[in-house]
């Protein structure tokens, strides 16, 4: 199966439609390197002729919605139809998550980004990778770099205890799982999402909270893309997006905000003042 690594979705709105040559998609500022992080800016061409391994890799980045049948659709993803007694469709209230474990019940769900949130993967290798991936694309080999932010080690375990964590990447599974299998060692992620659960907007890749199935109410998500969270935005919690800058604290600083956010029974009350204040 030809498939592109998703490293990071800059969420700038760069990213082509479905089908497209995707010369907007997240083709990163490493020259020659296929999936580096961000998006070019809205706009930005890439020049028509690149280095193929890189094309192959684009093309294939952005175009997996189709091949893969992921839900090309509408942006919320919530059931249309009702039946005559007013009940939603079997069919139309699978939600992304299991039912919830008895012992998570009563804490809020933290939806938690992977690329340039948690770490930053690459093709170019870097000697001080905490983690190399091998990722097969079209038969060949690939060695992908993944490098922690600082502080991720700290910040998986608290969370871990504090709410139901689930990782939602619009990566894709054949590399972010392993990622995931190797940054969380302390079983923080009660779930894993992935590309195919999200759903694809106006060039980007959303994560459609109402799918969840778990009280809008009670989730929060931390993500560098605010595209990835445009559905619901007074449910975020953003952050910087990250690179390679080992002095960064982000991840530290945010530990109060989520001890003292891990009370409350509405997450509305606490984001949206934020909001409104930043
Ligand atoms: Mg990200």
């Amino acid at each position: 199966m030809g498939v592109g690594v998703r490293l990071g979705h800059g969420g700038s709105g760069a990213t082509p439609k479905p089908g497209s040559p995707g010369p907007q998609c997240c083709a990163g500022s490493t020259p020659g390197v296929a999936l580096s992080p961000l998006c070019p800016p809205a706009g930005t061409q890439t020049p028509a002729k690149k280095p193929r391994s890189r094309s192959i890799l684009q093309s294939l980045f952005c175009c997996l919605c189709r091949d893969e049948g992921e839900p090309c659709t509408g942006p919320t993803g919530a059931p249309l139809l009702v039946e005559e007694n007013g009940a939603l469709p079997k069919a139309a209230v699978k939600h992304l998550l299991p039912e919830i474990k008895p012992q998570d019940a009563s804490k809020l769900c933290v939806v938690i980004d992977l690329d340039e949130t948690l770490v930053h993967s690459s093709f170019k290798p870097v000697n001080n990778a905490d983690f190399i991936i091998p990722v097969e694309i079209d038969g060949i080999m690939h060695q992908v770099y993944v490098l922690k932010r600082p502080h991720v080690d700290e910040f998986l375990q608290r969370m871990g205890e504090l709410f139901e964590c689930v990782l939602f990447t619009a990566s894709l599974a054949k590399y972010a799982d392993p990622v995931a299998d190797l940054l969380d060692k302390w079983g923080a992620f009660r779930a894993r999402l992935f590309r195919e659960s999200c759903v694809f907007h106006r060039g980007n890749y959303v994560k459609d909270l109402s799918r969840l199935g778990r009280d809008l109410r009670r989730i929060i998500i931390v993500d560098n893309s605010p595209a990835s969270y445009i559905f619901h935005p007074d449910n975020a919690v953003p952050v910087a997006s990250w690179f390679d800058n080992m002095a960064d604290t982000e991840l530290l600083d945010l530990l109060p905000f989520f001890e003292r956010l891990s009370k409350v029974e509405d997450v509305y009350a606490v984001l949206k003042k934020q909001r409104t204040n930043s």
